[in-house]
Formats: C-alpha cells, structure tokens, sequence
C-alpha cells in the first residue's frame, strides 16, 4: 500500500510539474469592455530592467505582460542612473532591442522609452515613444525633454510628490514645459499610491491622466483579479496600433485602475461605466417588489450610492459577476430611472461618478 501511494504522488508531482510547464505561457485577459467607437487597451509605461535599477532582464517584463493579459507596455530604464554600468551597455536603446522581437511575438504594443532622472525640481518624466533614446543622454533638463518632443514622444511627470523638500510643487520649470506644450501627462496613479493633486491638474489644465507600476522587482502575478492586479493605464484607442495608441494618448483618452477603483474624468469613466454595467429587464413583479439582474462586465467591484429618491441604498455590483436588485416600493409596474453615485469611479479627488439605472418595464 505503501508502494503504491508512493507511485501515485509521484505521478501526481510529474503532472503537476508538467501542468506547470504548459501553463507557463497562457493569458489571463484583463476584462475592460470596448466603449462605441473606441477599443480598450490595457497598460503599462513605467517599469524597470536590470539596465537600470530593475531586477529582471527586458524579455521578463514581456513574458509578464501578456501573462497578465496586457496590450501595451514601455520599459522606462533610468537616463541618469545605472547602477549596472560597470556589467551592462549604458546603450539606452538595448532594453527595447533585447525584448522587441519577443514583443511582436506576444502582439505586444512596445513603444521605446526612457525615465528622466533628475533630483527635485524638475523630478523624473517618462518620454515614450522615442526614436533614438540616446539622443537623451545630456545633463540638461529642459533639453532632454526638447528633443523628446522632436522626436514625437509622449511626455509625463512621474509620481510627482516624490522627493526633497520641493516635492509635490508645481513650478517654473513645469510651466516651462507646460507653455511649449512638451508635457502631456502626469501619473495619478504609481504602484499603491494615488496621487488627488495630480487628478485635479489633470483635469485643469488637460493633462492625461496614467497609472503604472513603476516595477522594479520581478511580477510574480499569473493572473489579474479585482482585489490583486497592477496598477494600469486604460486607454482607449480608435485602432489598436503604436500611432493609435499615440494619438490616445495625446487627446487624453485613459482612465487608471487602482486598486479597488477607477480614476479619471468623467468624460471617459461615464462611457466607461454604460459599457460595463448591463441592467436587464425585471424579470419579476410581486407585493410592489421588482426583481432584476445587473451585470457587471468590467475587472472591477463597483459600488454604488443611492443618490435619488428609489431603489435600495447601496448595490455591489461584483467584477465580472451578475447581481440580484430589488426594488421596493414600486406602486405600478412602469419603466423608471434610479439614481445613484458610482463610489468607487473618481471623476475628481473624493468625488464619484452620478449614474442612472434606467429600468425598463417588467
Ligand atoms: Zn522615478
Ligand atoms: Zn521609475
């Protein structure tokens, strides 16, 4: 008997090992629907290799990305700080060369980038969609971000509240940059912190809005949840290509999953909301009680906030799930429109999305 349990959890550990194997390159997708005219892609531009100060080599952070189920992603290896140099190139351009071919493989959007470095002010940007990434190896701030913008990339100020004693202020140099139109974004939205100031200048002065992981150590992640995912940018392209995402970018269409909720302007997160949020019809009408299903067809729990006069006082709307509403009080069976604030969809610091459930006749 002995033998024989033996036998058995070897075979059992063979296929496990095996099962691992295959599973090794499958995908979990990241579930954001498509909004009317434009398709949601799912990603990432700020993250770090052992050309900087990151832990893994630029074909990891690929084999990541489309494990997690992500469209696009930009390896963001620091300009100013290569603690590797004495080991690797201090070519800027090697990361994005190493790992392209595997990209392509993957259908991976893979624009080339960069991480401005310097201390604050001005503090650190990202320039992606670079041409030549070593065209930016000079020490003068204002100039690097020049010929960025000469070579068409796409310009943002990375988590802005870090560090020094002018940390978190908007200054000279940002409106220098600002005024030349050679700043396109800022990051909301940086591993686990959000950033309220940053939303708010988004939203004044039409800034886009990202959220990235700035990842430095290896993303162990196999799948994507609503309670354990990365920090992402939402962008929503016309074609799912390097110059759509481009031209998404530069019109400011993005929205940034943060942990348990969405972050941008109301613009993108209301259409956001209606293409996710799918409200049947009551399916039952009984002693004044309606009785439907809502489905929520997004990655994310969404929370909602009675704000108007009907309908219960909060409704959780699981990720990916389909949830059970009843109203009460309904004195005739007619279509209405519900009220509420979707919490957890911030349009502006502390401040949730108004939605209407419009419910049809039963
Ligand atoms: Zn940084
Ligand atoms: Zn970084």
């Amino acid at each position: 008997m002995k033998k024989l349990c033996t036998i058995f959890s070897t075979w059992m550990l063979l296929f496990s090992l095996l099962a691992r194997g295959l599973a090794e390159d499958v995908r979990h997708e990241i579930h954001f629907p498509n909004l009317p005219d434009y398709k949601t892609l799912k990603c990432d531009f700020h993250m770090h290799t052992v050309f900087s100060d990151g832990q893994v080599w630029p074909t990891v952070r690929v084999a990541e990305a489309w494990r997690q189920g992500l469209d696009a992603i930009v390896l963001t290896d620091h300009v100013e700080y290569q603690p590797h140099k004495e080991d690797l190139s201090t070519n800027l351009q090697r990361p994005w060369e190493l790992a392209a071919d595997e990209a392509k493989k993957k259908k991976l959007l893979f624009p080339r980038g960069v991480e401005i470095t310097k201390d604050t002010p001005p503090g650190h940007y990202n320039a992606i969609f670079l041409k030549d990434a070593n065209q930016l190896k000079t020490k003068d701030f204002v100039e690097q971000v020049k010929r960025a913008n000469e070579q068409g990339a796409f310009v943002f100020w990375n988590h802005h509240t870090w560090k020094g004693a002018d940390k978190g202020r908007w200054q000279d140099v940002q409106t220098l940059l600002y005024d030349n139109k050679w700043l396109h974004g800022m990051e909301v939205a940086n591993g686990s912190e959000y950033y309220p100031e940053a939303h708010k200048w988004c939203l004044e002065k039409n800034l886009t809005m990202l959220g990235n992981t700035d990842i430095h150590e290896p993303d162990l992640r196999r799948t994507t949840t609503a309670g354990d995912h990365r920090t992402l940018t939402l962008v929503f392209v016309k074609e799912p290509t390097l110059d759509g995402l481009k031209e998404a970018l530069k019109q400011r269409r993005t929205a940034v999953w943060h942990k348990d909720r969405l972050i941008g302007s109301k613009e993108w997160l209301a259409p956001l909301f209606d293409a996710s949020v799918i409200v049947e019809r009551p399916h039952l009408y009984a002693n004044k009680t309606l009785w439907l299903k809502i489905h929520n067809r997004s990655d994310v729990d969404i929370r909602l906030k009675k704000s108007g006069g009907r309908g219960p006082t909060e409704i959780f709307l699981a990720a990916d799930g389909t949830s059970l509403v009843q109203i009460a009080d309904v004195p005739s069976a007619e279509p209405m429109d519900l009220t509420y604030t979707a919490v957890n969809f911030l349009i502006a610091p502390k401040t949730g999305l108004p939605v209407t459930l419009h419910i049809e006749k039963p």
